[in-house]
């Protein structure tokens, strides 16, 4: 069984698929331009937040409150969902944001909210609630990335986050723009409080149209803005980017690595979590949530649909075209029934030791096959090298 309810160890929670940014490698728009149509925008109810949290998950260590389409500050009930973990679970909270919205009185009261420690209560990796701030470089190079975004508002959060009580964290993606920011960043963090500074090796020029050593920006009607390129020093570097066009070599094709890779489940095996998405619907992983949303007809025609295989399709064929979308609803079914959903119960497990041609995922193996390692190989952080595999992908 992919989990049981007292098995579930964390959350991973989309609260909205809305968001203030447009972030050019963020699948929620075209490089940085329109949002995507195909996306039904969305966020919780007040009463998902019960739902969602019950009682039955006996095992609950860690809320990580960070959406796959859109910035947890957005949602309506964002502050609500936050105090009810707190107020009714043992969980710690990590709760993601670019954090250029709300107030500063709103992060004051987030603050406030995320400034507890388990005081080395588990094993489990997170001992301590973390506000994470996503800001990409500092006041003349941060909404490069986080577009439409605007620093001053951000330190301002960030300092009342920080003031009340919040534990805070610094994420800040490498690009060849912001890496001689990065010793600056760092000094500021420290100056106004952050507790983290982390540095992360984006390996998302893989999926470039433009191949991997440039991003294009687009405008909202679609026009060529700007481009990004990776980091130039090679500390700052992701090597999966290159890695995946070796094994397309060596397996004489990205189907022949899919076939060969061994699965190892990073949600259930290394986190013992699971995903509930904008709709509060239940999927195994956030990669599995994403190809529910599907492809544009532009992108599966574009240059980087030619380098990178239609993975989205894969699983929609092969899952959601059999299961629907609404077996993992929290609004129609418990959460017994939806994991007792045969794909939930076994049909996933089984398809990480079938072959493509019988089930096997491309997305698991692209994803969690043990030659490639797209999402562990962004983390990097010299003071938590620890748990430097321990973290996960988040926008
Ligand atoms: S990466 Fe995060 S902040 Fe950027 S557009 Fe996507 S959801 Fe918004
Ligand atoms: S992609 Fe597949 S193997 Fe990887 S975390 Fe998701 S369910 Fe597990």
């Amino acid at each position: 069984m992919y989990h049981q309810i007292n098995t579930i160890e964390e959350l991973h929670i989309e609260l909205t698929n809305k968001c203030n940014a447009a972030c050019p490698m963020c699948d929620r728009n075209y490089c940085g331009g329109s949002t995507r149509p195909e996306l039904n925008l969305t966020e919780w109810e007040r009463d998902d937040i019960a739902r969602v949290f019950s009682p039955a998950l006996s095992s609950l260590r860690n809320v990580l409150f960070c959406g796959t389409h859109g910035d947890p500050m957005i949602a309506k009930w964002s502050l609500e969902a936050v105090e009810f973990v707190k107020s009714k679970t043992r969980a710690t909270v990590e709760f993601y944001s670019n954090a250029s919205g709300r107030t500063s009185d709103w992060w004051s009261e987030l603050g406030r909210l995320l400034s507890s420690r388990v005081g080395g209560r588990d094993r489990h990796y997170r001992q301590n609630d973390l506000g994470i701030f996503s800001i990409d470089g500092l006041g003349d190079t941060n909404a490069i990335y986080r577009r439409h975004t605007n620093f001053e508002k951000i330190m301002e959060n960030a300092t009342a986050f920080i003031r009340a009580g919040g534990i805070a964290r610094w994420d800040f993606i490498v690009f060849e723009h912001n890496q001689h920011q990065v010793e600056e960043a760092r000094a500021q963090a420290q100056k106004m409080g952050f507790k983290e500074f982390r540095l992360r090796k984006t390996a998302r020029f893989n999926y470039s149209p433009l191949g991997p050593e440039e991003g294009p920006v687009y405008s909202s009607r679609g026009s060529l803005e700007y481009s990004i390129r990776p980091p130039t020093l090679a500390e700052y570097r992701n090597d999966e980017v290159d890695k995946f066009e070796q094994l397309k070599h060596i397996y004489g094709s990205a189907d022949g690595y899919f076939e060969a890779a061994k699965i190892s489940c990073l949600y259930q095996q290394r986190f013992k979590r699971i995903y509930v998405n904008s709709e509060a619907k239940v999927f195994p992983c956030c990669y599995l949530a994403n190809d529910t949303v599907a492809s544009s007809p532009e992108a599966a025609k574009s240059a980087t649909a030619k380098r990178i295989p239609n993975i989205r399709q894969d699983t929609q064929q092969k899952v959601y075209q059999k299961t629907g979308l609404e077996f993992n609803s929290l609004r129609r079914h418990s959460w017994d029934e939806i994991l007792h959903h045969p794909w939930l119960q076994s049909e996933l497990e089984s398809s990480w030791t079938a072959t493509l041609s019988t089930g096997k995922l491309k997305r698991c193996a692209r994803t969690c096959g043990d030659a490639y390692s797209p999402i562990l190989s962004q983390s990097h952080d010299e003071e938590l090298a620890h748990l430097r595999n321990k973290e996960q992908e988040c926008p």
